[in-house]
């Protein structure tokens, strides 16, 4: 199957309405740009979302690769300028939570993005966000955390965000989810998408790159294997998972706790 067949499927299962409101969140690489892309070429009703991260030379040519792909597809796209949102850029509030907090870049990053992310695409009325995690991405998750004696932690992985109902939660999708991430990139190149191939400068988190290179020593059909295992052990870890939702104490921001990550993170001595 080719990667249009395969992320064709992959939507066809999560039984969307081709005219709910779908926000891509667009980093400026070449994943979110082919599930962008591909969620057009569909006839799904999209709109591009980019958090400007403020992180100098890198940022620029991401916001300027997703400026040129919204263009390029006709759709709108939506700006979150984090500096001047939160009053700094990722670098500086990243050094001022790791001078509390022994974090990796990456984590501290992650939070902050999905928080913004939902907050945001609730208030575009959004029923959906897209990401462009792929095969490879979900395989390192997937393995981190067990590494780490937490899989657990890993019942959240699927193409879909599942246990969650909840009014101010806007489920995930990830369309890419079975895509390995060679055939993404060469994909993109094969469709001249407006991309940066770059990895993000602070992307240091020396845990999983070593993940990363052992899971890049695997074939595509062992990434596969690893997933679809994956899939039948969860099933039965999910039936006893705790499902329920809070509100943050802070933001009112829906939590797994009494105070949501973000807060957490942000809650300096
Ligand atoms: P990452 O966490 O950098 O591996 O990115 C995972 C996914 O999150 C990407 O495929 C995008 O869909 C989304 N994403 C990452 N960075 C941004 C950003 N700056 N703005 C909007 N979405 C992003
Ligand atoms: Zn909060």
């Amino acid at each position: 199957m080719n990667i249009p067949q395969k992320v064709k499927q992959t939507l066809e299962k999560m039984k969307l309405n081709k005219k709910e409101k779908i926000v891509v969140a667009l980093s400026g690489g070449k994943d979110s740009a082919v599930t962008c892309y591909l969620l057009k070429k569909f006839g799904y009703n999209i709109e591009g979302f980019h958090i400007d991260l403020s992180m100098g030379e890198y940022s620029d040519k991401c916001l300027k690769a997703v400026q040129d792909l919204c263009k390029q597809l006709g759709i709108k796209l939506h700006l979150y300028d984090i500096k001047q949102e939160m009053g700094s850029g990722m670098c500086y509030l990243r050094t001022a939570i790791q001078s509390e907090k022994s974090l990796k870049n990456c984590a501290i990053c992650g939070v902050i993005k999905k928080w913004i992310m939902n907050r945001e695409a609730r208030k575009l009325k959004a029923s959906k966000i897209a990401t462009g995690h792929n095969l490879d991405d979900e395989v390192q998750t997937f393995l981190v955390n067990i590494f780490k004696g937490s899989p657990e932690l890993s019942s959240n992985i699927g193409p879909i965000s599942r246990n969650v109902s909840d009014k101010k939660f806007i489920p995930r999708l990830k369309p890419l989810f079975y895509v390995p991430e060679d055939e993404v990139r060469k994909y993109s190149k094969k469709e001249k998408l407006p991309v940066i191939y770059d990895k993000c400068p602070c992307a240091i988190d020396s845990y999983r790159i070593q993940v990363r290179k052992f899971v890049d020593t695997l074939s595509d059909a062992k990434k596969d294997h690893i997933m679809k295992n994956f899939e039948i052990v969860f099933k039965k870890l999910q039936k006893k998972k705790d499902t329920t939702i809070n509100y943050c104490e802070i933001c009112g921001e829906p939590a797994r706790k009494d105070i949501c990550k973000m807060c957490q993170l942000m809650k300096l001595k």
